[in-house]
């Protein structure tokens, strides 16, 4: 940042809304100079802009204003108090602490303060001042440690209030770039655009963007913090309602395959299961949408016979038989003629895809499509039974050429393989039904329909089917995704036993392992997740990295002990999930990661540490891994929470095996955040409100996009034109993402 440069020549286009004043550099501020301009570049502050919008990570409330001889221990307050008496002492080295009593007639409050002993000059005794902190009684007497303290003499803005703690960067104070926001904040606020009209705000209660700037960074109370957070999360939720129900209409413009000439096939494929599916149980009124594999199935049926292209997300919790119901979709689209294709995150998901797909298509004649067979010129056009390919990375060159060839020739009829290798090999010959395994984070599913872009040549679009075993709550998929159409699978196949949960204590660890021990002296096999991947300095969790080695080393010696975590390369842990599928490893240590469903039905034991820190989707998605034998699976969670309420959520997930119950619960408590993914991706990035937002929000955001686009579709009006930049800005970043 050049200082010196004038601002309006600095200036960038008009982000949408706001004044160009905002574009100016903060060099440009009084009171911020070149050395500390460098370092807020560091945590993405160059402009007023980003002074203003410079989120708190949190809030300390100082707003009650207690006597000195009220306080108690742990109490956050404020005191107005005179100081009475200082001294400085050196501890040695550089070190120094200073003491300072202060007294406001009820009784006296010692501070003590570190490594600053130059507040002794400001500090004088007679000196009026707020001072707030965390009060410890010692020796029977007030006290506190480095608390925010200022004088009297202007109005506060460190102390008497709830007080926002930003996220810092070396060499910048918190105080200091407190001081700076505030002033950012009071001068221009109000330059900050309004995209929403008056009247709008009026019917959905909502503070002006100006205000809930004012709200966010100094707030009068907590309601207006809420305040000032719902209307910042409902301008996120609005943009992403405009920009997916914008793109809703631009698909349902465009023509998809009408395929119901293959509803005969798909009553084959489905006389031709080993089972009959399963069906809504009558009764169950409290989830209208959700049933069976039937309904499921003949919701999905009808979007595929007509000539508009579907995009239908299909959730259902592991084990609830998702695969048979695409491979029915397949059938249906197979039928009548055209290709399908169904794509899996990693190779392990695509090859077990491709085998139990493989069995129900073969029990109705499919053959399986040979690469290494060239067929005769003369056999092209000849009569053929239909046929599945695989197509994945680890396939020779030649063999992933010759079956790209052979689906673009319109020689194979469904192909099954990862994501990767099939957009950047295939053109197919006529792509009827493509089908998305995500079994992830709704993050990425939001953007499956990219994948699909060039699939399908230009003039019609495949239908699209994405699987997941994520329980989004209905609330939280409307107002992610007006785009995706959703169905939901609630039945479980007859005979599966629920994963028997229980919650252990941390000095139970030995108990747990013990437990493993057996289960693995059974012949079984046993997850060990973990929150994080490598113990950190500012989180205070367990690791896998260190539990891996102290696990290997000290309590299961004898045992095959693997480690999967996230920093690991995909082949790697396409390696080590391997080895864990065929038996090579017992005991499975990893984070996250494995949320992505590979079956093992050999592992019935799963040990989750540091339960109280995921969300009870995620836990639940966790749990999923095992229970898939026949054996009677065991999810032991171990956590010291005395946290009230997450030991509630530990409880409700002993309790319920319900996923969906368990996401409306998790969306209720800890606000959408989990559900948008942990992948990085510049969608997320945008919500920075959003996650924490209550499900008013969500609603209000849905009926304003509504009503919104019902009068003006294109977002044509000069009244809407702030709106209509923010949405194109909006689209542009979800496009990258
Ligand atoms: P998911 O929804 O997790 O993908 P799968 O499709 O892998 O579930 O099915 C899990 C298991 O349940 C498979 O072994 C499958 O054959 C079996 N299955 C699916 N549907 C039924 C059914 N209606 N009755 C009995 N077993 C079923
Ligand atoms: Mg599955």
């Amino acid at each position: 940042l050049a200082a010196g440069v004038p601002a309006s020549k600095r200036a960038k286009p008009l982000r949408g809304e706001d004044d160009p004043e905002l574009e100016r550099p903060v060099v440009a501020l009084r009171g911020i100079g070149d050395k500390a301009a460098e370092r807020l570049a560091r945590i993405g502050i160059t402009r007023i802009r980003d002074l203003l919008w410079h989120v708190p990570a949190r809030y300390r409330d100082f707003s009650r204003i207690l006597r000195i001889a009220e306080l108690e221990e742990g109490d956050e307050a404020t005191v107005i108090a005179r100081v009475w008496q200082v001294s400085g002492r050196s501890l040695g080295g550089k070190r120094h602490r200073l003491s300072v009593t202060l007294n406001d007639g009820s009784g006296s409050l010692q501070l003590s303060f570190f490594n600053q002993p130059y507040l002794a000059a400001r500090l004088t005794p007679g000196t009026e001042v707020l001072c707030s902190g965390r009060v410890e009684i010692r020796a029977g007497r007030p006290s506190m440690t480095a608390p925010e303290w200022e004088g009297l003499d202007r109005s506060p803005v460190q102390t008497a209030r709830l007080l926002p703690i930003y996220p810092l960067t070396e060499g910048i104070k918190q105080a200091w770039l407190r001081r700076q926001i505030l002033h950012a904040v009071e001068r221009w606020s109000d330059a900050v655009g309004e995209p929403l009209s008056a009247e709008l705000r009026r019917t959905e209660a909502l503070l002006s963007r100006p205000e809930a700037l004012r709200g966010l960074h100094a707030p009068r109370d907590a309601d207006h913090l809420a305040e000032a957070q719902r209307r910042l999360a409902f301008d996120e939720l609005l943009l992403l309602q405009l920009w997916s129900r914008r793109r809703r209409m631009a698909r349902d413009a465009r023509s998809g395959v009408d395929l119901s000439a293959g509803r005969q096939a798909l009553a084959d494929f489905v006389a031709a299961l080993p089972f009959p599916l399963t069906e809504a149980e009558p009764g169950n009124a409290a989830v209208p949408e959700a049933g069976g594999q039937r309904e499921a199935l003949d919701e999905i049926a009808r979007d595929l016979a007509r000539a508009r292209p579907m995009s239908r997300l299909l959730q259902g919790d592991v084990g609830c038989g998702k695969t048979a119901v695409a491979g029915a979709a397949i059938a249906m689209c197979i039928g009548a003629g055209h290709q399908a294709a169904l794509m899996a995150p990693t190779e392990i998901l695509a090859e077990q895809h491709f085998q139990s797909l493989g069995r129900m298509f073969e029990a109705l004649g499919f053959e399986r499509f040979d690469p290494a067979l060239a067929e005769a010129p003369s056999a092209l056009d000849a009569p053929r039974p239909p046929r599945l390919a695989r197509l994945v990375g680890s396939m020779s060159r030649r063999a992933k050429d010759a079956t790209a060839a052979a689906l673009a020739a319109g020689r194979i009829d469904l192909v099954v393989g990862t994501h990767a290798v099939i957009q950047e090999r295939v053109a197919f010959a006529a792509l009827g039904l493509a089908v998305v395994d995500e079994q992830h984070r709704f993050g990425v599913m939001q953007r499956a329909e990219l994948h699909f872009k060039g699939l399908a040549g230009a003039e019609v679009e495949p239908h699209q089917l994405v699987m997941t075993a994520t329980p989004i709550p209905r609330t939280l998929a409307l107002a992610i995704s007006a785009d995706l159409d959703q169905t939901i699978i609630r039945a479980m196949p007859p005979g599966r036993k629920p994963v028997r949960t229980l919650w252990l204590k941390p000095e139970e660890r030995g108990r747990a392992e013990a437990f493993i021990r057996k289960r693995v002296e059974a012949g079984h096999q046993a997850f060990v997740v973990y929150p994080l991947v490598e113990a950190s300095d500012s989180v205070d969790a367990p690791a896998a990295v260190d539990a891996h080695a102290r696990l290997a080393a000290e309590v299961f010696p004898d045992l095959e002990v693997g480690l999967l975590h996230g920093r690991m390369r995909p082949a790697e842990k396409e390696a080590i999930m391997r080895r864990f599928q065929a038996g090579g490893i017992q005991v499975l240590v990893a984070t996250s990661v494995i949320e992505v469903g590979v079956d093992v039905p050999n592992a019935s034991v799963m040990l989750i540490e540091g339960a109280e820190r995921f969300g009870l989707a995620q836990l639940h998605q966790f749990r999923g891994r095992v229970g898939r034998g026949e054996a009677q699976s065991v999810c032991l969670l171990l956590s010291g929470t005395r946290g009230r309420r997450a030991s509630a959520r530990l409880e409700k997930l002993a309790e319920s095996n319900d996923g969906l119950e368990l996401a409306e619960l998790d969306l209720e408590q800890r606000g959408p955040g989990d559900f948008f993914g942990v992948q990085q991706s510049g969608l997320v990035d945008r919500f920075r409100f959003a996650r924490l937002a209550p499900s008013r929000a969500m609603s209000q955001a849905r009926r304003a996009a509504e009503r919104i686009l019902n009068d003006d579709p294109g977002l044509r009006s000069p009244e809407l034109a702030p709106l209509a930049r923010m949405v194109e800005a909006f689209s542009r970043a979800a496009e990258r993402a």
